[in-house]
């Protein structure tokens, strides 16, 4: 069987066939995502679709999206597209247009997926696969199965508290677990201590840009204490986290990525691992494994979950 799978980030739309049991993927047809809210960005994925498989060789699309997804493929809201801030019911008006039966997952639980059947993950039914880049993004497998929860939430780890009363979170919480190991808490935090007096070379390296995943680990390198502060308070979060839902959840595996865990490898994973800081009865009771960087795992994962709940 192939299907179609659907990347739908903040910049590009991409679309490709996959086999949702190998993971491969063929053809590739990408556009820009539009800025002027869901009715055309929904046309841009008809568009790429229509494109990618003209003569309907394949029935079935999966599109996964950057934005909380509900039990029935309604996107709540996305806030990495512009205007897209009011519910949109993807399957129901994508379906009829495409003549296909169309599924609708988030676009972390999608790579989550894709780690689960051809990436880290693969033959293990419990699983929890964590992306630590600008925030911090997770998918639960259990069963096997994607568990993405009625309202969309299940696996969001990012905002769990770590810290009472800690650090500002994105969201407007307050001691999330994002706020300490994502790359954008970080640089929140690290630029406070700039400003406060506290030089460090994140901040030196990035100058006004974005403190990157490459700065982190340029400075890291260079032995940089606030670096090494910040990374230590980022293993602990993650420790505290990962530590708590294994235990509640019985996790036989935990598999990180995104672009600060790409950069920083084996090191970091080893460093949240041996934490001494650790969630419930810890680490040490799942396998914490660093995730493959799959090529498109979005777009599998994508045609993975649409395979899955057809
Ligand atoms: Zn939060």
């Amino acid at each position: 069987m192939t299907v179609i799978g659907v990347d739908v980030g903040g910049t590009k739309i991409l679309a490709r066939f996959v086999d949702p049991v190998t993971g491969a993927a063929s053809g590739r047809v990408k556009k820009p995502t539009p800025k002027d809210g869901p009715a055309s960005v929904l046309a841009a994925v008809a568009d790429v679709v229509d494109e990618l498989d003209p003569d309907r060789t394949a029935d079935l699309v999966g599109i996964g999206v950057p934005g909380l997804v509900d039990g029935a493929g309604v996107v709540a809201r996305c806030p990495n597209i512009s205007g897209w801030d009011t519910p949109v019911d993807v399957p129901g008006e994508l379906g009829p247009r495409l003549g296909r039966t169309v599924v609708v997952g988030n676009d972390v639980n999608c790579g989550a997926l894709a780690e689960h059947r051809i990436g880290a993950g693969q033959g293990v039914d419990d699983l929890l696969v964590v992306f630590v880049g600008t925030g911090v993004g997770g998918g639960l497998i259990l069963d096997g199965s994607l568990r993405a929860g009625d309202r969309g939430i299940a696996g969001e780890i990012g905002h769990l508290t770590v810290v009472a009363d800690g650090r500002p979170c994105g969201c407007g919480g307050d001691g999330h677990l994002e706020a300490y190991a994502g790359r954008a808490g970080i640089e929140r935090e690290a630029r406070a201590r700039a400003a406060a007096g506290e030089r460090n070379a994140l901040v030196d390296l990035a100058g006004d840009a974005t403190i990157k995943s490459r700065h982190i680990d340029k400075a890291l390198e260079a032995g940089d204490a606030v670096a090494e502060e910040l990374i230590d308070d980022a293993a602990m979060a993650l420790a505290i986290g990962i530590g708590n839902l294994a235990t509640v959840l019985d996790l036989e595996r935990v598999v990180l990525g995104g672009g600060v865990v790409d950069k920083l490898g084996q090191p970091f994973v080893d460093q949240i691992a041996q934490s001494a800081h650790v969630g419930g009865f810890g680490i040490e009771m799942c396998d914490l494994r660093l995730g493959q960087r799959l090529d498109d795992a979005g777009v599998v994962g994508a045609g993975i979950l649409a395979a899955d709940r057809r």
